[in-house]
């Protein structure tokens, strides 16, 4: 029952499985792993059951069916535990995806304050909690010995564990999104919160997957328990991980300054070597200029693509002119001086090879291109890239 952020678009490709349908209006889908799961667990279940109560032939197996129903109706309401707070809260659902782990829900954005992200985060254990307690009353009425007697206790043990399990605070458990909110309530910084929460969720990972070993190694676990266990250890690992880079890059959004950043723009004129152009920005003192190509009557026509440029061999640079190596001024986009950090990342959507003409009204201040912000944001990547 690890949820999805909203915070960037690439979390939207984790979108998989089938839509079955909407509940309350919200796009129901399920992967093809809970599927293959459900399959898993019937045959599992059944057979384990089966063997308890001496149950016969297909009986079995519908026992074990109707085990498979009441977990997924015990997911979803989960999942609709955080979906229906978010949208009293104003957030947009984009979906509910039953898979091999729980589930989870797509946000359409991000909270905006962090008790809205404490309410939304704790409201699926929240349900499975209460869920969790009804089945242990269901328990003791029931008589014992009979299939829905076992069919409420094993729910009230998953309902339990799923309730206490998502509370841990890591991220990308619900927990982990309540600790966030509970570092951003206290700091005023939500990425502060998320490199707390993703550091905190690298902890949990390593103790899920230690306490699966422990379990195996006494005995509690089979090898499906053990598999299953380090499996979720490894997804927490990655979400974690994923967070904590989110958070250590976003709090190095304020450096993205676009005047301080820009290099030099160098005009020259059409049909000038790419080696007289270089000459005449290291006369004119210019360190990295970008090189721009002015039509005769002075205006700037196009931008050279500083890495198409770097490619020319040395001794091909006097035969080379400029506009073969330049993208028209058209295709080019502008950044206004006065963004910066995230409104400036947003404008950077082109292609990475293009540079962007950083203007202050009709004044270009100098040119921007991606890799000069990604230095800024990622220095170590950079480092580790070369
Ligand atoms: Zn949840």
């Amino acid at each position: 029952m690890t949820d999805s952020t909203p915070k960037s678009a690439s979390r939207g490709e984790r979108r998989s499985g089938f839509q079955v349908g909407r509940i309350f209006g919200f796009p129901l889908r399920l992967s093809v792993s809970w599927v293959v799961m459900s399959v898993f667990i019937t045959f599992w279940y059944g057979e384990g059951l089966g063997n308890v109560l001496d149950l016969t032939g297909p009986t079995r197996y519908l026992a074990g069916l109707g085990f498979v129903a009441c977990l997924l109706l015990s997911v979803l309401l989960h999942e609709l535990g955080h979906a229906l707070t978010a949208r009293y809260y104003g957030i947009g659902v984009k979906g509910i995806t039953l898979d091999l782990l729980g589930g989870y829900t797509e946000f359409d954005h991000d909270s905006p304050r962090p008790g809205v992200e404490m309410a939304t985060a704790l409201a699926g254990p929240g349900v499975s909690a209460l869920l969790g307690v009804f089945s242990v009353i269901a328990t003791l009425a029931l008589p014992n010995g009979t299939v829905l007697d076992q069919i409420a206790f094993q729910l009230a043990l998953c309902n339990i564990i799923v309730a206490v399990y998502n509370a841990l605070p890591g991220w990308p458990l619900d927990g982990g999104r309540a600790l966030r909110a509970l570092v951003w309530g206290i700091k005023g910084d939500r990425d502060a919160g998320l490199l707390v929460a993703g550091w905190s969720g690298r902890i949990v990972a390593i103790g899920t997957a230690l306490a699966a070993a422990a379990l195996y190694a006494t005995g509690w676990y089979e090898w499906f328990g053990l598999i299953f266990g380090l499996f979720v250890a490894f997804s927490i690992w990655q979400g974690a991980a994923g967070a904590v880079m989110t958070a250590r890059v976003r709090r190095r959004y304020p450096l993205v300054d676009p005047v301080r950043l820009a290099r030099p723009l160098f005009v020259v004129p059409a049909g000038t070597s790419l080696a007289e152009a270089s000459r005449r920005a290291a006369e004119a003192g210019h360190a990295a200029p970008v090189l721009g190509v002015a039509d005769p009557a002075g205006r700037l026509t196009a931008l050279v693509v500083p890495e198409a440029a770097a490619a020319v061999p040395e001794q091909r640079r006097p035969w080379v002119t400029v506009e073969t190596l330049a993208r028209g001024i058209d295709a080019v986009a502008t950044i206004p001086s006065a963004a910066r950090g995230a409104d400036v990342i947003k404008l950077l959507r082109g292609d990475p090879a293009t540079p962007y003409l950083v203007v202050d009204g009709e004044d270009v201040v100098g040119v921007l291109t991606v890799m000069d912000v990604v230095q800024v944001l990622d220095p170590a990547a950079m480092k580790a890239g070369r």
